[in-house]
């Protein structure tokens, strides 16, 4: 049982390499910096299991050799964060797009049973036309007009690379599963903060003074990680499998963040005090359950949250 994991270093492809190792596959991780992967070889049965491979999503062919003899691929890596955008079609929509279309043409040609991809709910949820109370299901697609509109380029990269993909694997008749996990939170295994470890961090620091007036799904990494396992290992599954917990605005984050951590300096208040916040929405978790995906409650999430930021020390 040998399968690949793209982006094996970053926060969810970490924890899905630590449970495939546990469940007694072979992984082979492709990462950009194997610099940013040594944790991954410290995992248990890591040293005769796992093997790293340097790779660039860019690089047509690049992922043919590593691909031949994988049963099953989960294509994790796609860039994602907020700060110092200054080219999005570079920084977002190219490693995105032809990144997976890049991944999925080494799939092609190596015959891999099943592939998993990353999505997200930003591939889902980003169109004018939710209405408050509206609940959102695997049908809906995010809209790339919107999404340019309002220079929402992560969710745009995400849009266009899962509708690429699908794309793809129609014309070439591969099988892939998608997972659209909302927004991620959960223990650290890596070294360095990922973008949505780092907001909680930044909310609890202190460092972030204003927040956006929106509402997010929250869902616990290990809950994603195993999404992806489940969507790998069960016959039955198919299409989009929305991942997520429940949606709450910042404000509602920030409240509860100030209530279970009063210790630290939060202080983020809304951006524009003046706007009425958005409404919550509901991200439909039906088709996960079923799947047999189980969700942690958001307060243990939050907690082994900030644990792992301390036991890191990205935070006293
Ligand atoms: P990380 O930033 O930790 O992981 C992203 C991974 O993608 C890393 O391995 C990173 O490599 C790789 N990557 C990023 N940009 C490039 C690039 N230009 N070329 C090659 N590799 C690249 O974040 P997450 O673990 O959170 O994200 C993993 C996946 O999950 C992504 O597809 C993301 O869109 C998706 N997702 C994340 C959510 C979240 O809230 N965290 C929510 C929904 C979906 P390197 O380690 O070298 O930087």
């Amino acid at each position: 049982k040998t399968v690949c994991v793209t982006g094996a270093s970053g926060f969810i492809a970490s924890w899905l390499v630590k449970l495939l190792l546990e469940r007694g596959y072979t992984v082979r991780g492709t990462v950009r910096n194997p610099e940013k992967a040594k944790h991954l070889l410290q995992l248990p049965s890591a040293s005769d299991h796992l093997k790293l491979f340097a790779a660039d999503l860019l690089k047509p062919g690049c992922f043919d050799e590593i691909m031949q003899g994988c049963d099953g691929v989960f294509h994790t890596a796609s860039p994602f964060f907020y700060k110092n955008v200054t080219d999005p079609q570079a920084q977002f929509i190219d490693p995105a797009v032809k990144g997976t279309v890049n991944v999925l043409a080494s799939c092609a040609k190596a015959h891999t049973k099943r592939v998993v991809l990353t999505s997200s709910v930003a591939a889902v949820a980003i169109t004018p036309k939710n209405t408050p109370g509206v609940v959102i299901d695997e049908s809906f697609w995010s809209d790339p007009d919107y999404c340019r509109e309002r220079k929402l380029w992560y969710n745009l990269s995400k849009t266009l690379a899962e509708k690429a993909a699908w794309d793809f694997v129609k014309e070439k008749g591969l099988d892939m599963v998608v997972i659209n996990p909302s927004f991620v939170i959960g223990p650290v295994l890596q070294a360095s903060k990922n973008t949505s470890s780092e907001t909680i961090l930044e909310f609890l620091d202190g460092t972030t003074k204003t927040f956006a007036n929106r509402a997010l799904g929250i869902v616990g990494v290990k809950d994603v990680a195993m999404a992806h396992i489940l969507a790998y290992e069960s016959a039955h599954a198919n299409g989009r499998y929305i991942c997520a917990g429940p949606v709450l605005h910042n404000a509602d984050l920030v409240a509860l963040l100030k209530k279970l951590y009063p210790m630290y300096p939060i202080c983020a208040t809304d951006a524009d005090e003046t706007v009425p916040r958005v409404p919550t929405y509901t991200l439909s978790t039906e088709k996960s359950k079923e799947l047999g995906v189980h969700y942690q409650p958001i307060e243990d999430v939050i907690h082994e949250t900030v644990s792992s930021l301390k036991e890191s020390n990205f935070i006293l």
